[in-house]
């Protein structure tokens, strides 16, 4: 099977009904059906079809035309400078490049590369994609390093959607909106799942709380995904006005670190609210573990501690993917035992364009660190580059940024590692005060011994107006640890 695949079944059973919504446009699944094959016979023999640009129903068109083409997909991130665009289309040439009006300019102007601004009518008889072919060119979010082009086949994606979703039950009067970029792996999944499931997609160009609030009012949104940054603003606004978010049933999180205390005041504020934890990175093609609703529930009402902390936890694996947490010797650890996550299943691929990080056997390691716990619900601690070695000792940021960030005084923070002559490295932290705070670095330096161990009392704590995010809302620690080196 292949994506195109997916939306011929849903275009062929309701031609009118509508995939998709952007501002005052709508698109019909039976439009966007014939404008996937309009861009694939534009895309003719090019090998790759880039997208650079912003949310729009031509993206989500060029997803599946590039599967009517034989192609992949390339969705580049058009936040980008020129140079960094230039280098990427390099990375995957030669290639035809499908631009908005505002990119458009931003294309590289070279014989290897095909411009779809005009599409030509007329069919295609590219090969039909099969199990193996390359379906998505997916750049990592470059939060550890630069970003790494993602190859994801069609024996990939495929399963990911067909077990995410049951089409013959799935609710097509239900509105999915889809506010992160089209270069973001949560994008083209929420695509994928939303086309599959014939619901209408309605997507946001930006993020801004009051639009999104207002958007999945008027637009009747019944499900949404956020990713951390944006979740406390929005709740700002639903505290704000009081409306509530009434059509809206599920609301998935994911992408990074989401804070108790948000959560907390999510589930507060918005009590019928289903509320899932996703976790999930671009090389296994998104969401491998969830928290769901009952287990947000089930933690939120418990008076047992081990229970009650799951809340902060990413839930369980889903049903056709395995997790192993294995400690520096490659030696698969008990629960209860932190070490590096590895994760096997059919929608893992874990491969790039030059190399596979993929084991033969499949496990694919994820560089992020955590445990298990006995009924199998799994804890991040972050990324296993960030973990920080204090005198021999590994120290999670994760855990002393939890116990910062319930002092009322911080909004935010973050933990980093810093070079040390005596340590190896020593603990300093940031954070942004909380509406009407002060933080203050004595109290705070207290506040976290009194519930941790000596060693992972910050050295520093340093106070900061904001913390350096990604567009889809992960932490640049790179960026904390530059700042220092340039003050130090
Ligand atoms: P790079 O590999 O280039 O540094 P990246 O790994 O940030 O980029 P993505 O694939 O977008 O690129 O991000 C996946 C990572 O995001 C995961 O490895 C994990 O660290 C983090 N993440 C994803 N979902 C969650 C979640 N629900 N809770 C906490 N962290 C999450």
């Amino acid at each position: 099977m292949n994506l195109i695949m997916l939306l011929d079944m849903v275009a062929q059973a309701d031609p009118d009904r509508i995939a998709v919504t952007t501002g005052d446009r709508s698109v019909s699944y039976g439009e966007l059906l014939a404008m996937a094959h309009e861009l694939a016979a534009g895309i003719g023999s090019a090998p790759v079809a880039a997208y650079l640009g912003e949310n729009s129903p031509e993206a989500v068109a060029l997803l599946f035309g590039a599967s009517v083409a034989g192609v992949p997909y390339a969705p580049i991130n058009y936040r980008w400078t020129d140079a960094q665009i230039a280098e990427a289309l390099d990375r995957i040439a030669p290639l035809a490049v499908l631009a908005d009006a505002g990119c458009a300019s931003r294309v590289p102007d070279n014989d290897a590369v095909r411009h779809l601004t005009q599409v030509p009518g007329g069919s295609v008889d590219g090969a039909v994609p099969d199990e193996e072919s390359p379906a998505v060119l997916l750049f990592t979010s470059g939060t550890t390093s630069a970003p790494k082009a993602a190859v994801l086949r069609n024996r990939h994606l495929v399963p990911y959607v067909l077990e995410t979703i049951d089409f013959l039950n799935a609710d097509p009067d239900e509105a999915i909106l889809v506010s992160v970029p089209p270069y973001h792996i949560a994008a083209v999944s929420s695509v994928l799942t939303s086309v599959y499931s014939g619901r209408r997609m309605v997507q946001l160009i930006t993020f801004d709380p009051d639009e999104w609030v207002r958007t999945v009012r008027s637009e009747r949104v019944t499900q949404a995904m956020v990713v951390p940054t944006m979740l406390n603003r929005i709740l700002d606004v639903v505290e704000a006005d009081g409306l509530g978010l009434p059509h809206l049933r599920h609301l998935s999180y994911g992408g990074g670190r989401m804070p108790a205390q948000v959560v907390e005041r999510a589930m507060a504020l918005l009590p019928d609210l289903n509320l899932v934890n996703a976790y999930g990175l671009t090389e296994t093609s998104s969401t491998i573990t969830l928290l769901s609703p009952d287990d947000h529930r089930t933690a939120a009402a418990s008076e047992d501690p081990a229970v009650r902390a799951r809340l902060g936890s990413v839930g369980k694996a889903l049903p056709s993917v395995e997790i192993e947490v294995r400690g520096p010797d490659g030696v698969v650890l008990p629960s209860g035992v932190a070490g590096e996550i590895f994760v096997r299943g059919d929608q893992v691929s874990g491969e790039y364009l030059s190399h596979t990080a993929t084991e033969e056997s499949g496990w694919y390691p994820t560089r992020d660190r955590g445990h298990l716990d006995a009924d199998g619900f799994l804890f991040l601690d972050g990324r296993a580059d960030d973990v920080i070695v204090r005198g021999g000792e590994n120290l999670s940021p994760a855990e002393i940024e939890d116990r910062l960030a319930a002092h009322a005084s911080v909004a935010e923070c973050a933990v980093i590692g810093v070079p040390d002559a005596e340590w190896g490295e020593r603990v300093e932290a940031f954070v942004v005060p909380a509406e009407g705070g002060a933080p203050d670095p004595e109290v705070l330096r207290g506040w976290v011994r009194e519930a941790l161990r000596s060693t992972k009392v910050p050295a520093a704590i340093h106070v900061v107006d904001e913390l350096p995010y990604n567009e889809t809302g992960k932490l640049l620690r790179r960026e904390l640890r530059a700042r220092l080196a340039v003050t130090a």
